[in-house]
């Protein structure tokens, strides 16, 4: 027979310790669903309410508005009764009115991306009946007056004009307390909350055209399509393409019956974590607001207080708060009401233990009683990130292969970057001091507008207070400051999770985004003045301040030690200097995979050398110039492989169209003309010649070697003598010399046979030989397809998968960028293929050239040296095709060890 959880509905009910769903079905039911269903089948206590599947906005971006809105109708209906059978009100009632909460739920959490509307099936009749069931006539006319606000925001699209605009219902609300000469909100008389109201709907009708919609069900609707509409809104869309979460997921709605944090002292709101989500510390913390809605706590507009005593202390010491006014003032949750604070500490003990790992929660106290409105893993910080997961397996509650599977590979790159060096930080000159919001150390120029944020190479976005409009900006910028807001503001929560360093809540700041300035203390600061922001204590501080590289020790190490354990794919690097060898090497490098030799030439003292060789007329011209970077080389490549001492070095060849060397601006041109004692035209003419209609397919990689044997030639013997060199001073340097762009056996020929009878000419005059491999990239289809034939000779491949896509797709690396983000934004490619393998078509290049060269050489060598080796889903690719080893770039050679485990973890 089928339960209830075999057919797939379209909306799912949920209250009062029953359920349809389950924390199982978050694609279905987005993340909040199917937590809320979970929660209430674990006997905490959530309002009564239901999820409209995200399936059903999938349908709504197909069929549209009318048609969805008929297929769901009557479900909906159906569970509307539940909710007011459990919670024993009614929808749109006037006597005994049922309010309800529409929210967005997408199967990961987007903060603050999607929309919300609360206190929905408000009108002027039930406000009445609000006033008369509560016995507070304020609280009525206060939510209403928030619905307005709302909806006309989310559902009716009341935003602001411009960007120094303020939103068109805070401007009356402005009006307002500027004719009654009050500043809070909470100063308003019942009349003026009623003025309000009309004075709002009298805006949305001006502005739109329309009435405000009084019929509940009209405004249910409205509010539930907004939320489908949501999806696609631009901060979601932003969002999503940040983190490559598809289109086609789509959101659910939940809808929820409306429980009142602001029905005076006895009620409350408030945000909480069962551990810190910026340090991953095992303490409960959270913050709260008596009689006030949960956007009260978020939007930052006041100073919330902690939950518990700890933190209120913590908090006490930062802000420079005097014991005697926190406990007056700021008491925390666990000191004023401590029954209240016991059970939602049972809860968070309980939820965490559940879900074993970290969450963040959602709580709301109607007249002292608790309620649980969310629950979910919370975002963190890299470093919360790899403390929690450590803890955990401390713990026991996790083991060893899930504590992996729980970091997310590209977030420990928060961990690699600069911290402030310790003795500048003691001369710096703070000049206020605000929440540690988001760990880190971040110094740049101010801006005030989060579309600004670029303007400048290194900024600090500085805000009253940030909203999710801002996103892209805070995403760009190097940390964000603000004016107000707690731990959990937006600006908070958002950094948190990009792993951003923030501080928020920095009342001493006045910001004046007109005349864009700072004052603080008397003192004036502007856009584009430097400050730097210290997230792990909250202070800001004047001017720069020098940064020094971060301990790679602790929890950060014992996550790379179990990587190692998992992982048989090896992890190399790309790097063409000893200094970057050295950095990769300290990150756990197991080799380099390609070093760009080129690189190497561009250096002042080199590129002159560099360039009379390419100009030469004849061959003897051409090898005198190169007896002239013969020398730099070597040097080079012992300082490479000193670094990477006993640890195999793969060295490419010449691999650039030689006009990229030669000048291009006429005073460089007579420069050279002069040092090589020929005329400027000569020069000229020469240029002329080497230029090409399609340099990225023309004369480069080993048609150089072919065409200009003498190339490989000094290579060669740069490399063979760098070797040496270090074997007599007790140094094992291991080489792999790489041919770049074969597509042909016979071109692997002609260069392996140069190698090799140069190696052998060295091995000769020095009298003593090195253990040296050759073998080649794989980076032109044709070399994939006929990868049997070219294993006859090469002794390992490296996929070059930039070329190899660039090849395979036929988008030219250097002009992509002009059509491939209109691609992404158009959905005919999901991912940019040169940041994510094309696993469908590339991919099978890959599988077959691997295939096919060990068809000929059963152990062939096989690696990936593309931009894709240090990208996760690449990297698992790689390992799924059996690949030896993965090489990118020196920063995220941690971030491949780890995708190299979990790939193997998820395999098994
Ligand atoms: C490649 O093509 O993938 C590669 C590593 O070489 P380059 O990027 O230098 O062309
Ligand atoms: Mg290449």
């Amino acid at each position: 027979m089928e339960t209830i959880q075999d057919v797939k509905m379209n909306v799912y009910k949920f209250g009062n310790k029953t359920a349809d769903g389950n924390t199982k079905m978050k694609n279905l039911l987005g993340g909040k669903g199917a937590n809320l269903a979970e929660m209430s089948l674990l006997g905490i206590p959530v309002p009564a309410g239901f999820t409209i599947t995200t399936e059903v906005c999938t349908k709504y971006n197909e069929v549209g508005q009318e048609e969805t809105v008929e297929m769901i109708r009557a479900d909906v209906e159906e569970a509307i009764k539940n909710v007011e059978s459990i919670m024993g009100s009614t929808f749109g009632d006037q006597e005994n009115p049922l309010l309800i909460s529409v929210r967005s739920g997408a199967r990961v959490s987007m903060p603050g991306m999607m929309d919300t509307v609360l206190n929905l099936g408000l009108n002027d009749e039930v406000v009445i009946g609000l006033a008369e069931k509560t016995g507070n006539e304020r609280f009525a006319w206060d939510s209403y007056r928030r619905f307005i606000q709302m909806y006309g925001d989310v559902v009716l699209g009341m935003k602001p004009e411009s960007k120094e605009d303020i939103d068109p219902f805070e401007e009356i609300m402005e009006a307002l307390k500027h004719k009654r000469d009050i500043e809070l909100d909470t100063e308003f008389s019942i009349q003026d909350l009623k003025d309000l109201v009309y004075d709002f709907k009298d805006a949305v009708k001006k502005r739109t055209g329309h009435d405000f919609p009084t019929n509940p069900w009209d405004q249910l609707w409205g509010a539930v399509v907004a939320v489908f509409d949501s999806w696609n809104g631009d901060r979601a869309v932003y969002y999503r393409n940040m983190h490559g979460y598809p289109a086609n997921w789509g959101t659910a709605v939940n809808v929820q019956a409306m429980v009142y944090g602001n029905m005076g002292d006895n009620s409350g709101t408030g945000v909480c974590f069962t551990r810190d989500a910026g340090t991953g510390e095992d303490v409960f913390n959270g913050e709260y607001l008596i009689n006030a809605q949960g956007e009260d706590v978020v939007a930052g507009t006041r100073t919330p207080q902690q939950i518990t005593k700890l933190g209120s202390l913590r908090w006490a010491e930062l802000a420079k708060v005097e014991e005697e006014d926190r406990f007056k003032n700021y008491p925390s949750l666990e000191e004023l009401m401590p029954a209240i604070y016991n059970e939602l500490n049972e809860y968070q003990q309980k939820l965490e233990d559940h879900y074993k790992d970290m969450q963040d929660m959602e709580f709301t106290m109607q007249d002292g009683k608790l309620w649980i409105l969310q629950t979910r893993n919370g975002k963190r910080t890299g470093a919360a990130m790899v403390k929690i997961a450590i803890d955990k397996l401390k713990e026991g509650s996790i083991d060893e292969k899930e504590a992996l599977l729980r970091i997310e590979p590209n977030k420990l790159d928060e961990l690699l970057h600069p911290v402030f060096n310790p003795k500048a930080l003691k001369k710096a000159n703070v000049i206020a001091q605000g929440l540690p919001a988001s760990p880190g150390a971040a110094t740049g120029q101010i801006v005030f507008f989060a579309d600004e944020a670029n303007k400048y190479k290194n900024t600090i976005l500085t805000r009253i207070e940030t909203s999710p409009e801002d996103l892209e900006g805070m995403n760009i910028a190097k940390g964000i400051l603000t004016a107000r807001g707690g731990m959990t503001s937006h600006a908070a929560v958002v950094a948190r999770g990009m792993g951003k360093c923030c501080v928020s809540g920095a009342g001493a700041l006045k910001i004046n985004y007109k005349k864009r300035t700072l004052v603080v203390d008397g003192h004036e600061y502007h856009e584009g003045d430097w400050i730097s922001l210290n997230g792990s204590t909250g202070n800001i501080i004047e001017g720069k301040v020098a940064t020094i590289e971060p301990e790679l020790s602790g929890e950060f190490a014992e996550i790379m030690e179990l990587s190692a354990k998992y992982s048989k794919m090896k992890v190399r690097t790309n790097a063409d200097s000893p200094k970057d060898a050295k950095v990769a090497r300290r990150f756990g490098a197991q080799g380099i995979g390609l070093t760009r030799t080129e690189h190497m030439f561009f250096e002042v003292d080199r590129i002159k050398a560099m360039r009379e060789m390419i100009l030469a007329e004849t061959v003897k011209g051409r090898k005198e110039a190169l007896e002239q970077l013969l020398p730099m080389q070597r040097e080079d490549f012992e300082g490479i492989f000193e670094a990477m001492e006993g640890l195999p070095v793969t060295v490419r060849l010449l691999d650039p169209p030689l006009h990229e060397f030669v000048p291009h601006q006429l005073a460089h041109q007579k420069e050279l003309a002069e040092e090589m004692h020929i005329s400027l035209d000569a020069v000229k003419a020469k240029i002329v010649e080497l230029e090409e209609f399609n340099p990225m397919l023309g004369h480069r990689g080993c048609r150089l070697g072919i065409t200009y044997p003498e190339i490989t030639e000094m290579q060669t013997r740069a490399i063979i003598e760098a070797a040496l060199n270090l074997k007599e001073k007790g140094i094992e340097a291991k080489p792999e010399i790489m041919v770049p762009l074969i597509g042909t056996l016979a071109e692997f020929v002609s260069q392996e046979e140069i190698i090799r009878t140069t190696a052998k000419k060295v091995f000769e005059e020095r009298n003593d030989t090195i253990e040296f491999l050759v073998g080649t990239m794989i980076e032109i289809p044709r070399a994939a397809l006929t990868a049997n034939l070219i294993a006859q000779r090469a002794e390992f491949f490296s996929f070059g998968t930039n070329d190899l896509t660039q090849m395979a797709f036929g988008y030219s690396r250097d002009d992509a960028g002009k059509f491939l983000p209109i691609y992404i934004e158009k959905g005919i490619l999901k991912v940019d293929p040169f940041e994510a393998l094309d696993q469908e078509g590339v991919g099978q290049l890959v599988e077959l050239g691997t295939e096919r060269g060990r068809s000929t050489k059963p152990n062939l060598k096989v690696g990936i040296c593309g931009e894709h080796g240090g990208e996760p889903s690449s990297i698992e690719f790689c390992y799924n095709t059996n690949l030896d080893y993965v090489s990118c770039s020196p920063f995220r050679v941690p971030i491949a060890r780890l995708s190299a485990a979990q790939a193997q973890i998820k395999a098994s």
